[in-house]
């Protein structure tokens, strides 16, 4: 996570298939705690036999953030999270836990249950091993299997320094390191530090040592314009977090956080077709992601039926190289391959862009607005289609002046 640039994913019940079939287009893959608690025969499994192939590193995040909300109607990974970290009691029903309900048993009980859970996550039966080690068609040892590459203890979203959660995140680390000493695995503990702004992170950054950190900022939405302000923030934090030769890793990100590669940004994760970004307080969410495609030009997903309708008049502006496209149109492809097709995208994108100078980043970026805006002035289409296609690239123009904006400092 930690060597430049890991492109790691999301991963979700609904994507073996693509993460099996690309593993050479990825680096890692990040096992959400809720989906390794609720589905935990098969994506022990799934994942075991997959580092067993290919040792692709995979990390666990305990998604802890999500009991400091109130549950009312909690699903049942939400219940086995709880259970696995050994505190039922962290769903709570009738109100939002403040900082005082974490109190130190809990936290010594949270932060044992989940290293344990981690050094136990490569106890898989030899079934269940079995049954996943067959779909990869090709011969894998159980014994070839890999203990998670890091341990990423429970953590919390911090809305501000004042409002006790930093604390609380601070006694979970602690308590997590204490037992991981004697455990023997202290050296493999990563931080994570979720917060809900850019400087409110970078700030909790500063307090801490560690050589190597996990981010999360709370629905930074990289597409959204409005997000300018917060974007250059979170590229000025990063580089004062490279100043103190502290390496950060993001448990979102999407294209732009390839660009920020250079400001000292060692790698991100998303879902695959959604994920670039994610907000603590959970939106009710149900299934896979919808199909979308994603336009390389544009680095984002849209809807297929817009893509197609530039497609059919602008070829040049959402045609793809990669073999999932060969010469199909958006619309005719299927969902399996509009998801394998962004993950090889992305890959490609690592490829091309992480070296490249930021004058001509820019460049290009601006070029690809200015490309897409002509062609949308001219586009034979309804005007409620042609805003939509708009809105799908103002974000380029606002990427390029966070980059000079970030050249500058
Ligand atoms: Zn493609």
């Amino acid at each position: 996570m930690f060597s430049r640039f890991q492109h790691y994913l999301s991963y979700g019940s609904t994507d073996q298939q693509t993460v099996r079939e690309l593993s050479d287009y990825f680096d890692g893959l990040i096992v959400p705690g809720t989906i390794a608690a609720f589905q935990a025969e098969g994506t022990r499994g799934f994942v075991l036999s997959l580092s067993a192939r290919s040792n692709d590193p995979y990390v666990i995040d305990p998604r802890f953030p999500l009991f400091q909300n109130r549950l009312g109607t909690p699903k049942k990974s939400h219940v086995m999270l709880a259970d696995v970290l050994g505190a039922p009691e962290l769903i709570n029903r009738s109100f939002a836990p403040s900082p005082r309900d974490f109190h130190d048993g809990l936290i010594k009980n949270v932060a044992s249950h989940w290293i344990d859970f981690n050094v136990g996550f490569e106890n898989v039966q030899v079934k269940t091993f079995e049954k996943y080690a067959a779909r990869l068609k090709e011969p894998v040892l159980p014994q070839d299997r890999q203990d998670p590459a890091f341990v990423l203890p429970p953590y919390t979203m911090v809305d501000s320094e004042g409002d006790g959660w930093a604390d609380v995140s601070d006694r979970l680390w602690t308590a997590s390191v204490e037992y991981a000493h004697a455990k023997g695995v202290a050296s493999k503990l990563r931080r994570v530090i979720a917060a809900s702004s850019a400087r409110t992170w970078g700030r909790l950054a500063s307090k801490h040592s560690d050589g190597e950190l996990v981010a999360w900022i709370s629905g930074l939405d990289e597409f959204r314009v409005s997000s300018e302000s917060e974007l250059v923030s979170y590229g000025a934090a990063l580089r004062e977090c490279a100043s103190r030769n502290q390496r950060v890793f993001a448990l979102y990100g999407g294209f732009l956080s390839v660009l920020f590669s250079r400001h000292g940004l060692s790698g991100s994760s998303h879902g695959i077709g959604f994920g670039e970004y994610r907000d603590w307080v959970e939106l009710p969410t149900s299934g896979a992601p919808p199909a979308r495609y994603y336009v390389p030009k544009l680095h984002r997903y849209i809807g297929v039926d817009i893509a197609e309708i530039i497609w059919r008049e602008f070829p040049e502006l959402i045609d793809c190289e990669c073999v999932e496209c060969s010469g199909l149109s958006p619309s005719d492809m299927d969902y399996h391959g509009l998801m394998q097709h962004s993950v090889r995208v992305r890959a490609a994108e690592i490829e091309k862009w992480l070296d490249m100078p930021t004058p001509q980043v820019i460049e290009e970026l601006e070029r690809d607005a200015s490309d897409f805006r002509l062609a949308l002035q001219r586009l034979s289409a309804p005007q409620k289609v042609v805003r939509r296609a708009e809105e799908s690239c103002a974000h380029l123009t606002m990427w390029a002046r966070v980059m000079s904006s970030l050249d500058l400092l």
